[in-house]
């Protein structure tokens, strides 16, 4: 587990607090762990952008292998919340969603593959959001499986300037939304650049979902959503069971166990596997004290 980032040698260390491991098994070790404290995961096999048809099988197998090792896993149900405490959370194009030749429908047959496993096994499945190329091939896919699937989850991002006006054609009965800022490069023609801007859009879209009939999936880590949602969950009687707060694995996980021991569904996100490089740089560019805690750790070595 060792490469380059930005210059820097990048240790074991640094990569397993972001991402649980490299192999299936260290995954299993960390989402059991997880489940005992009383919170629910979301796992992401790590991997993007499939250049060939031979990637894009080998992911559906791996996803299909960690689907089944997911569903062995002991639960501990907490009452008021009856959403499966396992998930997987899959990228578009690690199915071959950018293939030269039929991308978008070999992405969706993988996908639908993966959910048809998933309702077997009772572990849901949400699709990430990608680059904003990519935003209306991923929800037209999402809404054709919803038709087999309705649990079918999908990720918006409120620095995305539609991402409102999506909210409200995606926040009907039954749609399952996972709202978050937003982790890609976007051009000014389609994304708020400023922070505050970016938070305020997330503040409008919570709204939208919190006020719907969907099941809104809260994917921040910044206490000013947090606490809206806490907010319109009261204001709007969303008990535990209607509404999810979601998290990063790695990060903020004293505030992770505080929403649990408030009775809330708290879902933790965690990648693993061997192609790390580009989940961690989103994750060090988003936080200047990442940077602090990688080069300490390097220090320390
Ligand atoms: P920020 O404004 O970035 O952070 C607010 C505060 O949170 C910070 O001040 C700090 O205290 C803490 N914090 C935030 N990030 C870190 C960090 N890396 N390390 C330590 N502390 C931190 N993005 C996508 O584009 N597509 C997806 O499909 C997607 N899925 C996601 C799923 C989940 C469950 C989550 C939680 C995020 C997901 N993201 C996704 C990433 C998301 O878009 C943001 O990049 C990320 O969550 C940071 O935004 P924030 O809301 O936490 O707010």
């Amino acid at each position: 587990m060792k490469r380059v980032l930005t210059g820097i040698p990048v240790t074991a260390e640094i990569v397993r607090r972001f991402v649980a491991g490299e192999t299936r098994d260290d995954l299993i070790r960390v989402a059991q762990t997880l489940l005992d404290s009383g919170r629910m995961v979301s796992v992401d096999f790590l991997g993007e952008n499939t250049t060939d048809r031979a990637q894009a099988d080998a992911m559906v197998a791996e996803y299909l292998s960690l689907i089944n090792d997911l569903a062995a896993l002991e639960r501990s149900p907490r009452p008021g919340i009856e959403a499966p405490p396992v998930e997987v959370s899959v990228k578009l194009s690690a199915l071959g969603q950018a293939l030269p030749v039929d991308g978008p429908a070999i992405a969706t047959e993988n996908l639908r593959i993966l959910c048809t496993k998933a309702a077997q096994a009772d572990v849901w499945v949400t699709v990430d959001a990608e680059d904003h190329t990519t935003t209306d091939a991923t929800l037209a896919t999402v809404r054709e499986l919803r038709r087999e699937f309705p649990w079918l989850g999908a990720v918006v991002q409120s620095y995305l300037r539609r991402t409102e006006r999506d909210c409200r054609e995606l926040s009907g009965p039954g749609s399952r939304i996972r709202l978050c800022k937003g982790a890609y490069r976007e051009p000014h023609e389609v994304a708020f650049q400023r922070a505050a801007e970016v938070t305020d859009s997330y503040l409008r879209c919570l709204e939208i979902l919190l006020r719907g009939a969907g099941y809104p999936m809260v994917a921040s880590h910044d206490p000013v959503p947090i606490a809206a949602a806490e907010d319109l969950a009261v204001e709007t009687g969303r008990g535990p069971g209607r509404f999810e707060l979601q998290m990063l694995y790695g990060i903020r996980e004293a505030e992770q166990l505080r929403l649990v021991g408030a009775g809330y569904a708290v879902r933790v996100y965690v990648p693993y596997g061997s192609q790390w490089y580009g989940y961690l740089t989103r994750r060090l560019a988003e936080r200047p004290a990442n940077l602090t805690f990688f080069l300490r750790a390097l220090v320390s070595k």
